[in-house]
């Protein structure tokens, strides 16, 4: 099946062995229609602004940052908050559906959002600008199954940035998953009221989550279980100067296991 058709398709498809479903590329079929539809449901634009707070705009405004490329608009969360607070905002990300559906929902607060489809593994084809900041965000990065993908997407988001850029990548303590000092029914910190977000299965290479939302419907994702320090590795690999880890939004996160890990990486 083409990008298109997978994109427009009703009903996710891994096949008849889940678990083996360990592919960069199919992110595209996991984020179909229904799934995207309801992804605002999942993440609960409200309640994930306050447990936020004003985070990623303090850190923008800290680092000089105005221009900001969002990779993984999503649905736009971040993309209509960077531009309530008055950041220039270009919005990408590789699946038309998530982007018809952030154009939409900032179309209903009053914003214009500037959209690009690009994949990260190619970013830089179809974004031909610089950058102050580039935000990857809401547990992106693990889409990708690939080191390779993972060095060319840093190498990508690297270009885009000007000499003095920042990269703000965020992901979920799979260490504490991969290391079972949480308990696989959790329910993560951005996540609606109604709806249950669990691990399916975790091992060293995939991270299988299971949404389930109020009607019964449920849908899957197939993650490569980031470490945080491998994540921290990768980044200094591709060139990022300084990498300063947060967690839960906090820089010491010593006392309690957090949920997210929070990555700014310098250029300079
Ligand atoms: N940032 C949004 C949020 O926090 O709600 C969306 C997060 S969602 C977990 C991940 C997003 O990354 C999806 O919109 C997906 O299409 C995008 N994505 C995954 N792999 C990608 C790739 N290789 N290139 C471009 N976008 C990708």
């Amino acid at each position: 099946m083409n990008l298109q058709s997978q994109a427009q398709s009703t009903k996710q498809n891994y096949g008849s062995d889940p678990l083996e479903v360990r592919d960069t590329n199919h992110y595209q079929s996991e984020y179909i229609h229904p799934f995207v539809e309801r992804w605002d449901q999942l993440i609960d634009w409200d309640g994930r602004a306050e447990s936020e707070g004003d985070f990623f705009i303090r850190t923008l405004r800290e680092h000089g940052a105005r221009k900001v490329l969002d990779v993984a608009t999503g649905t736009g969360f971040h993309s209509v908050r960077l531009l309530r607070a008055g950041f220039e905002v270009t919005s990408a990300d590789g699946s038309p559906n998530m982007l018809a559906k952030a154009f939409a929902n900032a179309r209903k607060r009053d914003y214009l959002l500037r959209t690009a489809q690009a994949d990260w593994r190619w970013l830089n084809r179809d974004i031909h600008d610089y950058y102050d900041a580039v935000i990857c965000l809401g547990n992106s990065f693990t889409h990708l199954h690939e080191e390779n993908d993972r060095r060319k997407a840093l190498a990508e988001f690297y270009a885009t940035l000007k000499h003095d850029g920042i990269l703000i990548l965020d992901q979920r303590n799979y260490d504490a998953l991969l290391d079972h000092r949480v308990e696989p029914t959790h329910n993560f910190y951005y996540c609606g009221e109604n709806v249950r977000a669990t691990p399916e299965h975790v091992d060293e290479s995939l991270a299988r989550f299971r949404y389930e939302f109020p009607d019964e419907e449920v849908f899957h994702l197939n993650m490569f279980p980031l470490r945080k320090n491998y994540v921290r590795r990768l980044l200094r690999e591709v060139g990022f100067q300084r990498v300063t880890t947060y967690g839960d939004f906090q820089e010491t996160y010593h006392d309690s296991e957090p949920d997210f890990f929070i990555h700014v990486a310098e250029k300079r």
